[in-house]
């Protein structure tokens, strides 16, 4: 059996990373169906607030409403942060979840002007500040900052208790396309970095851009084989596209939604949660494929990726729960198998043992 480099049409091999996925793997995923998956006997769930730390993208994928053109985008304030995650450790939430475009590029020269005013060079150096600001305020960060280098994500890795990036796909589709296109062997080699640099981390693939259901395939199979090199990856989300005010491609179907949540439960091993988000996906259609985890709702934040798909309730999340006849507990942002000293830095691990209010509240969640 020959396996073939696949690593040369993912585009990894150029930000140093080899993957090689072999052929016959594909094949047998793609034969996976709901049937040989079971549902899972528990459900989890984060308590977050949404922290959009800045709105400047530099790519411009056609189903995003997230990012905002040069011009218009914007960037939170120290003192914005500070309301924001307060009003979250108050509300009782564990996770500040830091979201971003990608590392604004130079036509944001406003963000860049801003920055350099607080002190900063770059978006990272301004994102472990933030990191600090939510870790004083009773929250732990977990950081979506898109692609990042190596440099990039060591100056946060230790500010954060897990950190994701969305693979999406390892498809070159023409959602991702036009001036400043995104690469799948970027996003792949940021999910190598973090599993170098040890940091539990949060992907997942987004169905229904214009790749297919090899890709899927394809897509998960490269997950699975970069956790099986570093063990680094906690959750994958498998979240449907859905339409909004940039795109009009449609959503897929639910058959669609179940084969490929199956795929993602056969391919990689049960510690490895499967999240469906309730606000985009059916997920009560979903839990016999293996759904183990919620994601994260917040009681007081919109949700600013999918501004128009409103969280629903935590009572919602119960419901869900009641009706499949499963426990719900609440877990922190990382996973309680990565809270040691082995992934979590001295400052991460200080906040969970911590004397005080946030630190008990942590530890209730480790102890459920
Ligand atoms: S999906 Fe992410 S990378 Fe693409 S435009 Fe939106 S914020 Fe930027």
């Amino acid at each position: 059996m020959l396996a073939f480099p696949r690593s040369d049409v993912f585009g990894a091999e150029a930000y140093g990373v080899e993957l090689t996925i072999d052929p016959d793997d594909v094949e047998r995923l793609l034969e996976v169906d709901p049937a040989d998956v079971s549902a899972a006997p528990a459900l989890t769930f984060a308590r977050n607030v949404f922290v959009p730390l800045t709105t400047a993208c530099r790519y411009t994928c056609t189903y995003c409403t997230y990012y905002d053109v040069p011009g218009e985008a914007s960037l939170l304030s120290p003192e914005e942060i500070e309301r924001i995650c307060e009003r979250g450790a108050e509300a009782g939430c564990t996770e500040a979840l830091f979201t971003f475009g990608d590392d604004p590029d130079e036509r944001y020269t406003e963000i860049h002007e801003q920055l350099s005013a607080w002190g900063h060079d770059s978006i990272h150096s301004y994102l472990r500040e933030a990191c600090e600001i939510a870790l004083d305020c009773g929250l732990l960060p977990h950081s979506n900052p898109g692609d990042q280098t190596r440099e990039q994500m060591k100056l946060v890795a230790d500010r954060n208790a897990s950190m994701g990036v969305m693979l999406e796909t390892t498809a070159d589709v023409t959602a991702h396309g036009g001036p400043r296109a995104k690469e799948p062997g970027q996003r792949i080699a940021t999910i190598a970095t973090a599993g170098e640099l040890g940091v539990p981390f949060t992907t997942g693939i987004l169905v229904g851009i214009g790749e297919t259901a090899r890709d899927r395939a394809e897509s998960l199979l490269a997950i699975a084989a970069l956790h099986e090199r570093y063990g680094h990856v906690q959750e994958i989300i498998v979240q449907p596209v859905v339409s909004n005010e940039r795109w009009r491609g449609g959503t897929p179907d639910l058959e669609a939604m179940r084969r490929t949540t199956a795929m993602a439960r056969s391919v990689l091993p049960d510690d490895v949660s499967i999240q469906s988000p309730p606000n985009l996906a059916p997920v009560e259609e979903l839990l016999d494929c293996g759904i183990d985890d919620l994601g994260g709702v917040s009681p007081i934040t919109d949700d600013h990726i999918n501004p128009e798909y409103e969280w629903p309730a935590l009572r919602e999340l119960e419901r869900i729960a009641e009706r499949a006849d499963v426990p719900l507990s609440e877990r922190l942002p990382v996973y309680d198998r990565y809270v040691s000293p082995e992934w979590l830095s001295p400052r991460i691990r200080a906040a969970i043992d911590g004397d005080d209010e946030a630190g008990r509240r942590y530890r209730a969640l480790l102890d459920r």
